[in-house]
């Protein structure tokens, strides 16, 4: 089956996020709450022999990126083993581009593994580097469980190695400063992301999101900073730092949505298709499997699910409402 996952805007798709589980590690107070929520059960989830096939038949119609996200990715028992077969997909245009958002709780012991099984970049999420703070933030005691997965990427060679920081406002980002001098020393890259509407309990509130245009205010009073725009259809808006070989970037999908260029699907660790993250429809990929449809019936459902996409996630608008699937099932 060939074609393409163009939408009715115009925007082809590319990029294939893949949700590997809805379980993690942490407990993040901005995501879920303490006490977790239900999870999707094992027969649920798509076995990895399921998930290969959607990721070939996704590269067929011209996807040529995978990023792995969770919950925690690094929870799936087989994730090397994943890894090392969806980087082993041939494409049209040679073999897919595959990269990894993790906790780092667990990168220590696998980041040369990963890195072996052809794992090529890795975001590592980091909102704090205070150790009651990051209790606080995540209502565990891991924070060197995390600088330890950094290093450890450090170790393995990964380039560029990102760094993901969530502000929230009163919580962290009196830490600006000093997460960027963190990330200049050791050559990594650090993003600041505007706080969504994607939480478990549905609290979110605008006011605790700390805006693209505070964090460059915060950034410029110590740093030069040297404006170099998207990435091609990355979400992330980036600076050069001057005087380093530093980039600072801030993922403002609140203030600055970058919807117009979106090459992104999503597809959920129980076989849900979802063309934005925001998105209240999902195509049940998984029913159509096990019912016995063929590539070409799943193909054509890949398309159809890209085809009804909207121009954006609409947060601005007074009729918005927040995705019933939080972020911890959709995945980054
Ligand atoms: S909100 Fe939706 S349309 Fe906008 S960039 Fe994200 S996934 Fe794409």
């Amino acid at each position: 089956m060939t074609g393409e996952l163009v939408d009715g805007w115009g925007r082809t798709h590319r990029d294939l996020r893949i949700s590997l589980t809805d379980r993690c590690s942490l407990r993040c107070t901005y995501c879920m709450p303490a006490d977790g929520v239900p999870w999707l059960s094992t027969s649920e989830m798509l076995t990895t022999d399921e998930l290969l096939r959607l990721v070939r038949i996704a590269t067929g119609l011209g996807i040529r990126e995978v990023r792995l996200t969770g919950g925690e990715p690094l929870l799936r028992p087989d994730i090397v083993d994943t890894v090392a077969r969806i980087a082993d997909i041939d494409t049209a245009d040679g073999p897919l581009d595959v990269s990894l958002t993790t906790n780092g709780l667990r990168l220590a012991g696998l980041a040369a593994p990963l890195r072996d099984a052809g794992l090529a970049r890795v975001n590592i999420s980091l909102d704090t580097l205070r150790r009651t703070r990051f209790i606080e933030l995540t209502r565990r005691d891991k924070l060197a469980e995390v600088l330890a997965g950094i290093e450890a990427a450090c170790a393995a060679g990964y380039a560029p190695i990102k760094l993901n920081t969530l502000l929230m406002r009163g919580v962290n980002e009196d830490e600006v400063v000093d997460l960027v001098d963190f990330a200049i020393d050791r050559g990594l890259q650090l993003r600041f992301i505007e706080h969504m509407p994607l939480d478990a309990g549905h609290t979110w509130n605008r006011s605790q999101m700390v805006t693209a245009e505070e964090i460059l205010t915060t950034l410029s009073a110590r740093f030069d900073l040297v404006p170099q725009g998207h990435d091609g259809a990355a979400p992330a808006e980036t600076f050069a730092i001057s005087g380093t070989d530093a980039t600072v970037g801030v993922i403002a999908s609140v203030t600055r949505p970058f919807c117009g260029a979106c090459d992104r699907v999503r597809l959920t660790s129980d076989g849900q298709l979802r063309n934005c993250l925001f998105a209240h429809e999902e195509s049940d990929l998984r029913s159509l499997m096990r019912s016995g449809a063929d590539d070409a019936r799943l193909a054509q459902a890949m398309i159809a699910c890209i085809a009804r996409k909207r121009p954006g996630h609409g947060i601005d608008d007074p009729a918005f409402v927040q995705p019933r699937r939080p972020m911890s099932a959709i995945g980054g």
